[in-house]
């Protein structure tokens, strides 16, 4: 399956972390366009609807400790850390 590209990549916000595998766990917004395509990967919710008629969904991902590494995310989006959770531990 294809995952769109974000028309916009919102902010990224720390909504977590593992201290065990010492790592923060990421979150970023990303909008779509208007057609409501986009939808959950989990679920298959479209994501809540702003203002612009935007669709906004949420991409998870890890930072490790370590001045060197880059966050990374998830190549799927989602409505929820919820459905994230289910999605890659079922
Ligand atoms: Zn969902």
């Amino acid at each position: 399956m294809m995952i769109p590209t974000p028309i916009i990549v919102g902010k990224t916000a720390q909504i977590g972390r593992d201290s065990f595998a010492r790592v923060d766990l990421l979150r970023r917004t990303v909008h779509y366009g208007p057609d409501r395509n986009t939808t959950c990967a989990w679920c298959g919710q479209p994501g809540k609807v702003n203002v612009n008629g935007f669709n906004r969904l949420f991409q998870y991902g890890a930072h490790s400790d370590g001045l060197l590494t880059q966050p990374h995310f998830d190549e799927h989006v989602f409505c929820s850390v919820q459905c994230r959770r289910v999605y890659y531990c079922p």
